[in-house]
């Protein structure tokens, strides 16, 4: 017999997708039956080895707190667990490496179709660890130099130990850490405070509308049903589905992790004061992220109501009218699903440093556009909209659409193919058209990223774009930006501190190379610059050499760990 017989019905023969089954939320969230809530998501196929090991992932099951490491095996095309007892789904770790595993590949696959192309990590390699049993504390995060997901567990005191690996939101949330490093490096680094929050506000609006894109999850959410499977009209209203139906599934995200007390806390599902952005509280990278949460979950709420209204007759009777609540469930997961997909794209429009809440708005307006320009249901103005009662402004003077702008950039000598891949030829455009662009050139600057991408509209028709980013330096004292700027420094700041100031650009070009979109934060913007001197001095964060601003390489990884164990240790709601 010819081997590729034997070849097709080995467990590894290709195929695009296969189906996983997880647990949707974590153990303690009951289905109708009873039993726990699980989904089952399709990730995109890879040729598996034992870990299990994939293309992009490898679960290492290492416990360092026991010195035990398990190698589990492939997971292969049909899933083992497909009709699994809870007790197998709680307490089997090959389960459990299944549900890492399924749930990030899960993250990936979606920030990758959103984006139109593959992503890279933020190290080098390609594989990203997932360690579901890392050590016996009640903690997981991101970590850099681990090239890894490092999921604690708290050991039982009688039942079953808890195991941050099983909560799906968890693992969503720490991948998207993970994607969004290899995204924006720099974000990493010491900047203005809304950048600290957007880490952990964007890591929790992934890991919040993924969940709410399961439709099992939605269903559940929504409450009883009568025996034909349908609901009240009650049910669906908005002020029920904003306190009732999402903050029920918010309450249950990142609870392992904060002992009872909500990774989403109730602050992310209240609006925030008009204040906010000066109250002290709100410094706290966090409490900050929540603001940007809040006013995505408002837009969530928007676009499920408005999807709703067709499943919604006018001439019944309120009080008796009932609905579907697979259906209602359906529009939730799919409003959800939307809305991720939108907010994703906006990440390849952000400035590559420098970010602000505004920033995020822009980026996802322009993105939309591009890729859906008929917003026939009004999505793009409920964000406008919703961001603007939480005050936030799309900022001024940041963008420029180059194919408007009385100065065209030249081309005369540019590859275009290579404006699509190659940095030197993104610096040699960059030097050659600085003036025009408005990109001063005394300072020193560096190109750091060239990626093509192709995304597919609603339309069915493909925007194929390249987009660039470019960063700009300077170093010098504070009391030497106090003279430059005209600006005063903080008056308890020692004048001769060792500053880094960082401005940069993202480039958006379209498929024939030409340039559409500059996304600007000018270096020689003082206020801004004052602003974000002036918090790094009040949060402290100086390096060991009490130099401000500059990046702090070695901390990357650590500062997630620290993050998250601040947040534990400190108990009380920020
Ligand atoms: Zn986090």
């Amino acid at each position: 017999m010819h081997e590729s017989v034997e070849f097709s019905e080995s467990p590894d023969s290709p195929r695009t997708h296969i189906g996983l089954r997880i647990i949707a939320q974590d153990p303690s969230v009951k289905g109708d039956n009873d039993k726990i809530l699980t989904a089952t998501v399709k990730i995109p196929w890879s040729r598996m080895e034992d870990g299990p090991r994939g293309a992009r992932f490898h679960v290492v099951d290492f416990d360092a707190s026991t010195g035990k490491y398990v190698k589990h095996p492939a997971l292969p095309n049909d899933d083992v667990f497909a009709d699994a007892e809870d007790v197998v789904l709680e307490g089997d770790f090959a389960f459990h490496a299944q549900q890492v595993y399924a749930a990030a590949s899960r993250t990936l696959a979606t920030f990758e179709s959103a984006l139109g192309r593959r992503l890279s990590w933020g190290f080098n390699g390609p594989h990203l660890h997932l360690v579901p049993h890392a050590f016996a504390e009640a903690n997981a995060y991101y970590s850099y130099e681990d090239r890894a997901l490092l999921f604690g567990y708290v050991p039982a005191i009688e039942g079953e130990p808890t195991y941050t690996c099983l909560s799906y939101d968890v693992v969503v949330h720490e991948t998207a850490h993970a994607v969004l490093d290899g995204l924006r490096s720099r974000f990493l680094e010491p900047g203005l405070p809304d950048q600290a929050g957007f880490h952990e506000g964007f890591a929790d609006i992934v890991a919040l509308l993924s969940v709410f894109s399961m439709r099992p999850v939605v269903e559940q959410a929504l409450g009883k049903a009568d025996k034909d499977g349908r609901i009240k009209r009650r049910q669906v209203e908005r002020d029920e589905l904003r306190s009732g139906v999402l903050t029920g599934v918010a309450e249950q995200i990142g609870k392992v992790l904060t002992q009872g007390r909500g990774a989403l806390r109730r602050s992310a599902m209240t609006p925030p004061p008009a204040d906010w952005a000066y109250l002290p509280q709100f410094q706290e990278p966090h409490r900050r992220g929540e603001v940007l949460v809040a006013v995505v979950l408002d837009v969530l709420i928007d676009i499920w109501v408005k999807r709703l209204e067709p499943l919604l007759s006018p001439e019944q009777e309120t009080k008796v009218a009932t609905l579907d609540r697979v259906r209602a469930a359906e529009e939730g997961a799919r409003a959800s699903a939307q809305l991720l997909t939108m907010m994703i794209r906006g990440l390849d429009y952000l400035p590559p440093v420098e970010f602000e809440f505004g920033d995020l708005l822009d980026a996802v307006l322009l993105a939309d556009a591009e890729v859906v320009p008929d917003d026939d249901l009004g999505y793009r103005d409920m964000l406008v909209d919703r961001f603007e009662m939480a005050g936030i402004r799309r900022p001024r003077n940041s963008v420029t659409n180059v194919l408007d702008a009385e100065v065209a950039p030249h081309y005369l000598g540019f590859n275009f193919a290579a404006l699509r891949t190659d940095r030197d030829e993104i610096f040699r455009f960059l030097w050659q058209n600085a003036l025009r662009l408005g990109v001063p050139t005394k300072y020193y600057t560096v190109v750091e990223s060239v990626r093509p991408s192709q995304r597919i509209g609603p339309d069915g028709l493909i925007v194929v774009e390249s987009v660039a980013t470019y960063v700009q330096m300077l170093e010098l004292s504070a009391d030497e930006l106090e003279g430059t700027s005209e600006l005063a420094i903080p008056d308890d700041l020692d004048p001769a501190t060792p500053v880094q100031l960082l401005g940069g650009g993202t480039l958006v070009f379209d498929q024939f190379g030409r340039l559409k979109l500059h996304i600007h934060k000018d270096l020689d913007d003082w206020r801004r610059q004052l602003r974000r001197l002036e918090y790094l001095h009040r949060t402290g964060r100086s390096d060991t050499r009490k130099r401000l601003g500059f990046s702090d390489g070695a901390a990357r990884g650590q500062a997630f760990a620290e993050l998250h164990n601040t947040e534990l240790s400190t108990g009380e709601a920020w």
